[in-house]
């Protein structure tokens, strides 16, 4: 169901400390840790506690918890110290955008130049 802990879902795992992870920030409906892959000096990965396949479904199913993660994304910024010369909130949504892992999240990028229109 909507909502509920996703027993084959890899962030609902990270939510519950079952796989390990470099977190940043933690609230009572978000966690925030170090992207593994990181395409950036900065790359942390915003997550709601919650279980939703994209921010979509999140922002239309839990609209406050929404609100909660992309908050969550300018104070990682702000910790990161990457808020004054910039940086990017991305929700991949969908495979052809690039998304693999289908419980919502955002991407907060900075530390370096970021080119519009992204590639
Ligand atoms: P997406 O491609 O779905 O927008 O983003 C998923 C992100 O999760 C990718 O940037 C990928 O590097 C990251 N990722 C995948 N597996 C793990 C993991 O086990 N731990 C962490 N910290 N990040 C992961
Ligand atoms: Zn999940």
């Amino acid at each position: 169901m909507a909502g509920e802990p996703q027993s084959d879902c890899l962030f609902c795992k990270i939510v519950v400390g079952e796989v390990p992870a470099t977190i940043v920030r933690e609230t009572e409906t978000t966690v925030a840790f170090r992207d593994i892959n990181p395409q950036a000096p900065t790359h942390v990965l915003v997550i709601p506690k919650v279980h939703h396949p994209d921010a979509g479904t999140l922002a239309a199913a839990e609209p406050a918890v929404a609100a909660d993660v992309l908050r969550e994304a300018a104070e990682v910024a702000a910790q990161e110290k990457i808020d004054g010369t910039g940086f990017r909130i991305v929700f991949n949504t969908g495979t052809g955008a690039g998304q693999t892992v289908f419980h919502a999240h955002a991407h907060v990028l900075g530390g370096r130049g970021l080119e519009w229109p992204p590639g």
